[in-house]
């Protein structure tokens, strides 16, 4: 796109770019791109530009770059890390993906589909399964999240253990740079050793080195059968054990394998309509598993006798395996709810910590005896992704605590999770990336080569600092009072 104007204001160019009606600057039509989903992080901006093709966000960067406006790229906004919310000095432009939302092609021979940024999960999803495919990522956010904010994220969520994350699944990228070129490496190569994996730096630079506008990602057998169960347990100890018993017998189908508490269950049964206990009676611990395979007919039965024998062995205490569909919706319902059900009891400090799978009985047993000796009554709700060792370790308040001194607690309860995290060798983002939420913490846990070679990335490719500058890196101190 040749962008002709002989106004030197920078919004009147855009709107040639794109067309008046796609630079929003009213305040009612860019509130809703300037608070994310918890209400954690609000910010202001110049504008909301919503180009509609890869060229036309390429000249949305130059003309930025050129007038020294910093670029925050938007896609389904659920972000959990404040990464995609632009600061409150009211001078950056939100650059929402939306409209690039064509999928390009799909060759079921490769197994591939090349997707534009702003095509939601869910349609990337439905346009794999109507050519008989699986595009196997899965988050609760998947109705509303895009494909660009997922690869930007390196999302996670269900079925990591068996599929991988948004990394493992990208053959390649399409991405605009900081200075507007456009870096076309949209290979669907399973093997390709020329040099530097590019694609690898873009997934999972939260905005910072460019912004993605196109992928190829890698597509699957659909599964034949399915098969899930909700298993009652004594101890994280005791899912660990039928995890890997799970894995022994059935390997790449197990497609979840998610912890939760009995804290948990209450917390949903208490608070959201329709949800029940699947078990008779109360459980220390609950795993929520779910076979699939491309192979098999039936999935329901194996698992069954597995579940039969774990418990024979001690391993698991109960287990229900769904009988139908809807009663397979209703158990995953419980675990998707869980943090919905979460707020009624008041304030919830959350983390999002990785460890080995071994160490997840060690690290959850170390973080909850931690937060009692500091805070007594404190209740933690720890859940998550068993199979990758993924701990949502969330902390509702004491009951009948002050909410707001409890916030206020904030960095010490994560310090203390934290804490036993990296004494265990584990990170502090699994899956929700670093954003605004965690870049002062970084420095504290990131290796120092490491945190200096990624910051000479960012130098080298965004040397003006045009690309989402708030998030990843921590900020010198001066700087900070316009940051959110
Ligand atoms: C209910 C709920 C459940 C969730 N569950 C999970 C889960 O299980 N696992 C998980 O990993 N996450 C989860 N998330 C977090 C979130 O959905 C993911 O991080 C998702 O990948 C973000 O996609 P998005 O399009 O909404 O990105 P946004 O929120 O719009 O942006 C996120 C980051 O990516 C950048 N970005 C967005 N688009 C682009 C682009 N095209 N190019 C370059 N940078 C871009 C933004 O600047 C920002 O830094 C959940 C969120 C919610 C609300």
């Amino acid at each position: 796109v040749t962008v002709r104007t002989r106004t030197d204001d920078p919004l009147e160019a855009l709107r040639a770019v794109v067309g008046a009606a796609h630079v929003l600057t009213q305040p009612d039509s860019i509130a809703p791109y300037l608070v994310e989903p918890r209400g954690v992080w609000r910010g202001a901006a110049r504008a909301v530009v919503r180009p509609a093709s890869t060229e036309e966000v390429a000249a949305v960067v130059r003309l930025c770059a050129a007038a020294r406006i910093s670029v925050v790229p938007y896609g389904g906004g659920t972000g959990l890390v404040g990464g995609q919310i632009a600061d409150r000095g009211g001078a950056q432009v939100v650059l929402s993906l939306r409209r690039l939302n064509r999928l390009r092609e799909i060759d079921v021979v490769s197994d591939t589909m090349t997707v534009e940024a702003g095509v939601t999960l869910a349609e990337a999803q439905a346009a794999a399964d109507a050519h008989e495919r699986l595009f196997p990522l899965s988050l609760a956010s998947e109705g509303s999240c895009t494909i660009g904010g997922n690869l930007a994220t390196n999302a996670g969520g269900v079925h990591v253990l068996s599929y991988g994350n948004a990394r493992d699944l990208t053959r390649g990228v399409e991405v605009v740079l900081a200075d507007g070129r456009v870096l076309g490496a949209l290979g669907k190569l399973r093997k390709d050793n020329t040099g530097y994996d590019l694609k690898d730096l873009f997934v999972g630079s939260e905005g910072t080195l460019g912004v993605i506008t196109a992928a190829t990602l890698r597509l699957f057998p659909k599964p034949r059968a399915r098969a899930t169960a909700f298993v009652g347990l004594a101890s994280p100890q005791r899912a660990v054990d039928l995890l890997g018993r799970t894995l022994a017998a059935f390997g790449q189908d197990l497609v979840a394998f998610e912890l939760m508490p009995r804290i948990g269950v209450e917390f949903t049964a208490r608070h959201i309509a329709g949800v029940r206990d699947p078990l008779a009676s109360p459980h220390a611990w609950y795993a929520l598993l779910d076979l699939a395979s491309p192979r098999s007919n039936d999935c329901v039965e194996p698992l069954s006798l597995l579940l039969a024998d774990a418990i024979d062995a001690g391993v698991a205490e109960d287990a229900a395996v769904a009988q139908s569909v809807a009663q397979a919706h209703a158990f995953w319902r419980l675990r998707e709810t869980l943090p919905e059900a979460q707020k009624p009891e008041g304030v919830s400090i959350k983390h999002d910590v990785s460890v080995a799978v071994a160490d997840v009985p060690r690290f959850i047993d170390d973080a909850a005896a931690a937060i009692e000796r500091s805070f007594p009554g404190a209740r933690p709700c720890p859940f998550g992704h068993l199979g990758d060792g993924n701990v949502h370790f969330n902390v509702s308040q004491p009951l009948g605590a002050d909410p707001v001194w409890f916030r206020a607690q904030e960095e010490r309860i994560h310090d203390l999770v934290h804490g036993v995290a990296i004494r265990l060798g584990g990170s502090i983002s699994a899956e929700h990336g670093i954003g605004v939420m965690k870049r002062d913490l970084l420095p504290r846990v990131k290796d120092p080569v490491a945190l200096e070679t990624m910051r000479a990335i960012k130098r080298a490719l965004d040397p003006d600092g045009v690309m989402n500058p708030n998030v990843l890196f921590a900020r010198p101190a001066a700087d900070r009072s316009s940051v959110p």
